[in-house]
């Protein structure tokens, strides 16, 4: 197993920046990994520098934040091209309205009596994807919580007195950003999500593949995984979900074998056919 597919770094979430992401990566013996943060693509351009100089395959990615039935669900895109105007526009807008929800949580929580200034969280953050995790460690950093997990179970979460919600992004609409983008749109963590509705649906979508194997997924979620994997003709990937040395999750603590990133790389090439195919036609259309 040489592949992590689901990492973060201080571009949105993470506390590793991509080149020590890169360089722990190498020390552990992977091969290949994947760079996935929150609603950014910043931190992809030092990740594979970093890659590049050290002979680790770095998988140009992004984790793109959605909401269906009130459930938070993580589309992957894989192998995007990063560049493309279509994805920089719609990261845009969605910073945009990360810094406006900012503004709204930060006011709720100064009247639920917690000492804390936009500015703060912004020092917290350095990277674009601005959230709910950086108010946290913020938080923790002032004392009000032993650590991140607690500060969401208690004030941050969906419910909770402290939660804002951010735009309402569709499932199907990152699925086709991500395609159109010539990008490998994936399901992260269906089981961390309770996502297992939505799947038929994002499958007619054009969904490519789900992420089976992550921290969250115990034996019998696998096998469930697997199974639907195989019922849709899906893709399987893998990928720890790594945020930070001190966090729950470790780096390399679920992986993928060359075979799956291989068929990663093989949809990537039919995406881009495809979408040739259709320039193509368009063209002579008009
Ligand atoms: P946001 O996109 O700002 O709403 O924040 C969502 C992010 O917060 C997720 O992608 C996770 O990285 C993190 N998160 C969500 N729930 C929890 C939790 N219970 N404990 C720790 N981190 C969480
Ligand atoms: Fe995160
Ligand atoms: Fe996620
Ligand atoms: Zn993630």
């Amino acid at each position: 197993m040489i592949a992590d597919l689901h990492t973060h770094t201080t571009a949105s979430d993470g506390v590793l920046t991509p080149r020590q992401l890169i360089g722990l990566a190498w020390n552990i013996g992977l091969k290949v990994i994947a760079i996935t943060d929150h609603d950014t693509v910043s931190g992809l351009p030092e990740g594979l520098a970093a890659g590049k100089e050290c002979g680790l395959e770095v998988i140009p990615g992004v984790e793109l934040s959605t909401e269906w039935e009130d459930r938070e669900i993580h589309i992957l895109g894989y192998f995007i091209d990063w560049h493309h105007e279509i994805l920089r526009s719609f990261l845009a807008q969605m910073r945009q309205d990360r810094w406006k929800r900012l503004s709204k949580m930060v006011a709720r929580l100064r009247y639920l009596g917690y000492d804390i200034s936009e500015e703060e969280v912004k020092e917290e953050a350095r990277g674009e994807a601005v959230g709910r995790p950086h108010v946290a460690d913020v938080l923790v950093k002032k004392g009000y919580f032993p650590d991140r997990k607690t500060a969401f179970l208690e004030l941050l979460e969906r419910g909770r007195k402290g939660y804002v919600p951010r735009r309402k992004v569709e499932p199907g609409e990152a699925v086709e950003v991500i395609l159109k983008c010539g990008g490998v749109p994936v399901l992260a963590h269906p089981g961390f999500s309770r996502a297992d509705g939505l799947i038929p649906h994002l499958v007619n979508l054009g969904l490519w593949g789900i992420e089976v194997y992550h921290p969250s997924h115990d034996q019998e979620a696998v096998e469930r995984y697997l199974q639907m994997a195989r019922r849709h003709n899906l893709l399987i990937t893998g990928g720890s979900d790594f945020h930070s040395p001190q966090g729950e999750y470790q780096l390399g603590q679920c992986r993928v074998g060359p075979e799956e990133v291989e068929e990663l790389r093989w949809a990537h090439r039919q995406i881009i056919k495809r979408k040739a195919l259709t320039y193509n036609l368009t063209k002579d259309l008009y």
